[in-house]
Order: structure tokens, then C-alpha cells, then sequence
């Protein structure tokens, strides 16, 4: 058997227990008996994700759930390879991953960013039920409460356990957040709210859905929201930006016959 490298009690995250880098963080949770996965990142890695949980002697046959956390190409594309490695798994997501997916939607998924000349492979994958805030998700003795964390994506999920988040694509170790884009239905000012929800809770340790887990720091937090909140009135941002002050300063300027100094 090869050995569980844990990073907390019953969590184990697939780049770390293979020491080196696959993709996006793929979160196993739970037992033999009884586990589930968050995420499973590109299709080019899932047959090795699924063989080395298989030399863990998890029984493939036990695996409940596997969790999209949103419906970006680089977290799901491996989901129908997945599907038909793990059997009894139930694959669940938020309502509109079910949607984006189930219309293959290739520009709000990024698997089609054509100004950058990305083109990326999106099977038909089916979620098999939808999952909201509060609904819980049990593997054995450990519970999953879910949490709509919309931002980055609307259909952005986070799961509460115990003193952990998976907290997907809200916040990462370096501060940085998840890509803010209009085209992929971003949205600043619900970005800044799941922020201040993970900020005000009693989570201790968020573990991402890229890069290392961290512990949470109110003040780590309390950056990016400042930084979020000025882009909502900064032109840079453009179609994510709520307005932009200096337009009105400039028409108060215009109407006073106010000329440049
Ligand atoms: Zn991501």
C-alpha cells in the first residue's frame, strides 16, 4: 500500500500526496469505507489521481461524491473519465454548473478564451444533482456543509469541516483571488461578500482549490477586500467595475467651464 501523506485528519490533497504538481487541488475526504473527492482537475491526470487513490487502498467502489466546486474546464474536465472510474459516485455541483455544463457552455467554463487563443477539450459532462448553501454532504463520521461563495463565478461552492474550508477559488496563500471576468460571470460585489463571510467565520484553515492550504488571517482577507472594493470603481476592470468616479468629477468640472491646470 502506499503510504497516506495526510494534511489534516482524513483530508488528503492528490499534488501533495504525489509530491509534485497535476493541476488544481484535489481534495480526497473521509475513509475506506466511505470518502468523496472535491474536484478532479484536467482529464490528462485523473487515470494517475484515480490509481494512486486506488494504492491508498481506498476502494474505488466507496467513493460517494465527487464535488465540482465550479464549472471551470481546468477543475472538471476529467469528471467523465472520473464517473466511470468510480462507479457509485454521485457527482454534485451548483445548480449553474449543472447548467453551463449540460450546455456545454465553452466561454463561461474557459475552455474558450479566443482573444488568447486558448481551445481547450470540454466533454459532455452531466452533474447528477444540484447542491445550495446549507445542504449537507456526510461521508461516514465527517459532514460537508456546503457554502455559495459566488465571486469569481456564480456558481462558486465552498465546504465547511469542522474548523476547515475548501474554500475553491475565493482565496489563495499569496492573497491573490480567483480571476475576475466579466465574460466568466464574475461579479465584485458577491466576491466581496463570500469574502467577508469566510473572514467573519470561525474557520481556521482554508485549503484552496489551487496552491498550498494556508491558515486563515483576517488581515490576508481584509487586503483583498480592500483591493476588490476599490476595483469595483477603477476603469480597469472595466465590465466587472460598478462605475467609475472620475467621469462624474469630469462632467462637474465640465458644466463649472473648469479647464486643465
Ligand atoms: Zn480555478
Amino acid at each position: 500500500m502506499l503510504p497516506r501523506r495526510e494534511l489534516f485528519p482524513n483530508v488528503i490533497e492528490m499534488n501533495y500526496q504525489a509530491r509534485r504538481r497535476l493541476g488544481c487541488c484535489v481534495y480526497l475526504v473521509g475513509d475506506t469505507k466511505e470518502w468523496l473527492l472535491v474536484d478532479i482537475g484536467y482529464a490528462d491526470t485523473t487515470d494517475e489521481i484515480i490509481e494512486l487513490i486506488r494504492q491508498m487502498d481506498f476502494p474505488l467502489a466507496n467513493c460517494k461524491y465527487l464535488i465540482a466546486t465550479h464549472a471551470d474546464v481546468d477543475h472538471i474536465q476529467g469528471f467523465k473519465r472520473a464517473k466511470e472510474l468510480l462507479p457509485n459516485a454521485e457527482s454534485v455541483g451548483h445548480e449553474e454548473c449543472l447548467t453551463l455544463l449540460a450546455a456545454g457552455d465553452r466561454v463561461r467554463t474557459y475552455a474558450e478564451v479566443s482573444a488568447q487563443g486558448i481551445s481547450i477539450d470540454l466533454p459532455a459532462i452531466k452533474i447528477d444533482r444540484a447542491i445550495a448553501d446549507g445542504d449537507v454532504l456526510t461521508v461516514g463520521d465527517f459532514t460537508l456543509e456546503t457554502w455559495h461563495t459566488p465571486g469569481h463565478t456564480h456558481s462558486q461552492l465552498a465546504f465547511r469541516m469542522g474548523n476547515l474550508l475548501f474554500s475553491g477559488d475565493n482565496i489563495y496563500r499569496d492573497g491573490c483571488v480567483g480571476h475576475i471576468d466579466a465574460h466568466h460571470g464574475s461579479d465584485i460585489p458577491a466576491f466581496i461578500d463570500s469574502l467577508k463571510r469566510i473572514q467573519a467565520s470561525d474557520i481556521e484553515w482554508l485549503l484552496p482549490s489551487h496552491g498550498p492550504s494556508f491558515r486563515k488571517e483576517k488581515g490576508l482577507l481584509q487586503k483583498a477586500i480592500d483591493r476588490l472594493d476599490r476595483y469595483q470603481h477603477m476603469a480597469d476592470f472595466g465590465t466587472c467595475a460598478i462605475d467609475w468616479p472620475l467621469l462624474d468629477e469630469w462632467e462637474a468640472e465640465i458644466i463649472k467651464g473648469t479647464l486643465p491646470k
